[in-house]
């Protein structure tokens, strides 16, 4: 993939000029629709498609959002969890992990777990195929919330918990607006069990509410989801 300097902030039409633009029409010879990655002056890493180019311009857009989300998702029973997969990869999230958590009613392990994700990795393609994405967003392997904490480097990380009462999300949100990447963590149908959110938040993780209704895991997730985008601008504002 060919990776281009934007000296301008992200926005989802950017033009290259200069040197690049004459090396993406003259040597690269690349045609619209062909995609590129870019990185903005604002140090938004992204991929994007080529729409016009000219010897001193090529012009590109690109359909993902500036904030890179994740979204580890508690495990929920069969066809559920298909289903989020499929709406937070339109939605627009850049990787999903699928938490093995004390109260989940599902386990996989082993081949099980490798044949669960294969099939979710699939569902994401297609949905990003259908939804316009530039990427595909990677399914991870099914993790532990120790082995997502200590592997995660999103820079803000949110737990959301059903008993918590102090911090709403959209607070939580406004304060990290600034903020490249975003872990968002979600307990399966059972809840999150203390241990589970004393160890989300050594890890840095904020608990926030997502109202006073106790939304169901799929629900939970995008709804956070959308208002992550919602809060960043990404859903059309
Ligand atoms: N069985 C639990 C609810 C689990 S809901 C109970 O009865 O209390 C599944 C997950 O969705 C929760 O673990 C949490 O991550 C999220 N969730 C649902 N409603 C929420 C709310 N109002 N605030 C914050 N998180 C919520």
């Amino acid at each position: 993939m060919h990776r281009f300097f934007i000296p301008r902030p992200y926005a989802e039409n950017m033009m290259i000029d200069g040197i690049d633009a004459r090396h993406i029409y003259t040597v690269l010879k690349m045609k619209p629709g062909e995609k590129v990655q870019i990185v903005s002056d604002d140090g938004v890493t992204a991929l994007a498609e080529i729409t016009e180019t000219a010897p001193g311009q090529t012009l590109v857009e690109s359909h993902e959002p500036a904030v890179k989300i994740t979204l580890a998702q508690g495990l929920v029973k069969g066809e559920k969890m298909d289903f989020i997969i499929q709406k937070a990869v339109e939605l627009g999230v850049s990787c999903i992990v699928p938490l093995a958590m004390e109260h989940s009613v599902v386990r996989y392990d082993g081949e099980k777990a490798a044949k669960k994700c294969q099939r979710w990795q699939k569902i994401a393609e297609s949905a990003a195929k259908q939804s316009k994405r530039d990427i595909i967003p990677q399914i991870a392997e099914v993790a532990s919330i120790d082995k997502l904490m200590a592997e995660c480097d999103c820079t803000t990380k949110i737990i959301a918990y059903e008993c918590e009462d102090r911090q709403g999300l959209k607070q939580v949100l406004q304060s990290n607006l600034n903020t490249d990447s975003i872990l968002i963590i979600i307990g399966p149908e059972g809840g999150i069990s203390e241990a589970e959110l004393d160890k989300a938040r050594s890890g840095g993780a904020v608990p926030v509410s997502l109202g006073r209704r106790i939304l169901r895991a799929e629900t939970a997730g995008l709804t956070a989801l959308s208002a992550v985008l919602y809060e960043f601008d990404e859903l059309g504002g």
